[in-house]
C-alpha cells in the first residue's frame, strides 16, 4: 500500500528537484526518467550504490505517461507476458530481456515499494489503490532512496562521445558521464515529452534507427464509411483483417468501438501499427472486419440457411440484430440497401450470400490514424539488431545503453509495454554495476 506518508515524501522530493543543481561529472547519465529510466536508475544503484547516477528528464514533473497510463490508474504489467506479446524487432531479443525481469520479479519490486498490484480482465495488473500517481510516487521515492539524483526540466539536447565517456549537453550546461543511457521514449504522447529526440540523438551515435510510426493508435475511416458516424459509441466483438499485397497480413479479435471519426478500442488500437507500417513502406493495404468473430462465409452462410428453415417469418433485420448490435445491423442493411422488414422466406439467395460477406469481410476503408498525439506507443526506433540483450549496451557505441520505448519493441494493449521498460530498465541497471 502507498501511505500518505508517501505522497508527503513525493512532495517534499518535489521541492527537492527545484533546488537541484547539475553536478559537473557523474558515472552513469540516464537520458529520460520515464519508466524505463527510472526503472534503470533504481536497479543501477541497487546492484553498485558506488555508481553515481544522474536521471536527467527534460519535463519539469517527468513521468507524465505513467500518471495518464491506464486510464490515470496504470496497467504496470499483465499477468502472462511473453514476446508473442510485441511486435518489432527481433522475438529472440525480447524474450531474453523480458526473462531477465519476469512478471513475478515486477510483482515483488512493486511490492517491495510498496505498490501490491491485482489482476483485472484480460491478466491486467492495476495497482490496488487504482491510482497511477501512487505508482509514479513509489518510484520517485524509490529512486530517490537508492540516491540516484533527478534533474528534472533538463532536457538533454546532445550527447557526444568524448574521451573517458560521454560529453552531455543539456540546457542547463553541460555534464560529464562514464556511461550514458538513451531512456527518451518514443514519440506518442508528445507533450509528456517524449518528441522522438532521442532517435536523432541514437542516430547521431551511430545506430539504425527503424522508420516509426504510431502504435496503439485510434483509427480514421474515411467519408464513404457509412456505419461509424450512425454507431459512434457501440462496442463489438470483431476480428480485424489487415490485407497486404491482397493476402492477409494479421488477423486479431478483440473488442471495436465504433467512434465518430473511425474506431478504437483494443483490437483496433492493437492492428493499428499493422496498417501504419505498410502504408509506411508503400504496400497496397486495406483492413476488414469480420463481424461474426470465429466464423467464416461459409459457416455464416449456412448460419442464414438454417435460421431462415427454422424460422421463415423472422424479420430480417431482427435476425441480424441478434447476431450483431441493433444500431449496428441497420447501419449494414442501410448500406447493402436491404430491407430489414422481409421475412427470411423472401430473403434472396444472391442477398444472403452478400450479407454473408459482408459479415466476414465488412470493409473499412482507413484513412489513416490519429497519430502521436492520441497513440499509446510508437513501433520502430533504435534497431534490436544493434543492442546487446544480455546488457542493452549499443554493439555500435562503446558506453552506451538504451532501453523502453526508444528501442524498435511494442506491445500490445494490456501492460506490455510498461513491462518492457521494467525488464530493460532492469538489464541495463545490472550491467551498469559493472563499468
Ligand atoms: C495515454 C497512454 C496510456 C498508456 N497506458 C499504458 C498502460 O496502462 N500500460 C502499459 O504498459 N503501457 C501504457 N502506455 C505506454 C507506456 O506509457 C510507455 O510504453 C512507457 O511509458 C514507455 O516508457 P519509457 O520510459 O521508455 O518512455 P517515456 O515514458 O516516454 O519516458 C521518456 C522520458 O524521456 C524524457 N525525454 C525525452 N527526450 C528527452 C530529452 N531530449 N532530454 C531529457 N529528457 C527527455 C521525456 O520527458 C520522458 O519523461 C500508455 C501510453 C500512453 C500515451
Amino acid at each position: 500500500m502507498v501511505t500518505g506518508r508517501m505522497v508527503d515524501t513525493a512532495l517534499w522530493f518535489i521541492l527537492r528537484l527545484l533546488t537541484f543543481n547539475l553536478p559537473k561529472s557523474c558515472d552513469i547519465a540516464i537520458v529520460g526518467a520515464g519508466a524505463a529510466g527510472l526503472a534503470t536508475a533504481i536497479f543501477a544503484r541497487r546492484f553498485n550504490r558506488s555508481r553515481s547516477v544522474v536521471l536527467l528528464d527534460g519535463a519539469r514533473a517527468p513521468g507524465a505517461k505513467i500518471l495518464v497510463s491506464g486510464g490515470s490508474r496504470c496497467n504496470v504489467t499483465n499477468v502472462s507476458v511473453s514476446e508473442r506479446d510485441y511486435w518489432g524487432g527481433r522475438p529472440a531479443v525480447i524474450r531474453r530481456v523480458l526473462r531477465a525481469f519476469p512478471v513475478d520479479d515486477t510483482i515483488a519490486f512493486f511490492r517491495e515499494i510498496g505498490v501490491g498490484l491485482h489482476e483485472e480482465a484480460h491478466g491486467k495488473l492495476f495497482p490496488d489503490t487504482n491510482r497511477a500517481r501512487d505508482v509514479l510516487a513509489a518510484l520517485l521515492h524509490e529512486t530517490d532512496a537508492c540516491g540516484a539524483q533527478l534533474a528534472s526540466g533538463h532536457r538533454v539536447l546532445d550527447v557526444e562521445p568524448v574521451a573517458g565517456g560521454f560529453r552531455i549537453v543539456t540546457d542547463h550546461g553541460p555534464l560529464q558521464a562514464a556511461a550514458v543511457v538513451l531512456a527518451t521514449g518514443g514519440q506518442a504522447l508528445p507533450k509528456s515529452g517524449s518528441d522522438g529526440a532521442g532517435f536523432a540523438m541514437a542516430r547521431r551515435l551511430g545506430h539504425t534507427i527503424v522508420p516509426t510510426t504510431p502504435a496503439l493508435a485510434p483509427l480514421l475511416l474515411d467519408a464513404t464509411d457509412s456505419v461509424h458516424a450512425a454507431v459512434s459509441g457501440v462496442s463489438q466483438d470483431v476480428e480485424l483483417a489487415v490485407w497486404v499485397d491482397g493476402a492477409v497480413a494479421i488477423r486479431l479479435t478483440g473488442s471495436l468501438l465504433w467512434t465518430h471519426f473511425g474506431v478504437s478500442g483494443p483490437v483496433a488500437l492493437n492492428v493499428s501499427r499493422h496498417w501504419l507500417r505498410a502504408q509506411l513502406e508503400g504496400r497496397k493495404v486495406s483492413m476488414t472486419a469480420n463481424l461474426r468473430p470465429g466464423e467464416s462465409f461459409d459457416t455464416v452462410d449456412a448460419d442464414w440457411q438454417r435460421r431462415a428453415l427454422a424460422n421463415p417469418k423472422a424479420a430480417l433485420q431482427t435476425t441480424l440484430a441478434s447476431m450483431v448490435p441493433g444500431s449496428v445491423a441497420a447501419a449494414i442493411l442501410r448500406q447493402l440497401t436491404l430491407d430489414g422488414g422481409i421475412p427470411l422466406a423472401h430473403f434472396s439467395r444472391d442477398d444472403r450470400r452478400r450479407l454473408a460477406r459482408a459479415l466476414v469481410e465488412w470493409p473499412l476503408p482507413i484513412a489513416g490514424s490519429r497519430g502521436y498525439t492520441y497513440a499509446e506507443a510508437t513501433a520502430g526506433g533504435v534497431s534490436l539488431a544493434e543492442i546487446d540483450a544480455g546488457t542493452m549496451a549499443s554493439r555500435t557505441c562503446p558506453g552506451l545503453s538504451c532501453v523502453g520505448e526508444v528501442l524498435d519493441v511494442d506491445g500490445r494493449i494490456g501492460g506490455f509495454n510498461f513491462q518492457w521498460a521494467w525488464s530493460s530498465g532492469f538489464v541495463a541497471g545490472r550491467a551498469l554495476a559493472d563499468i
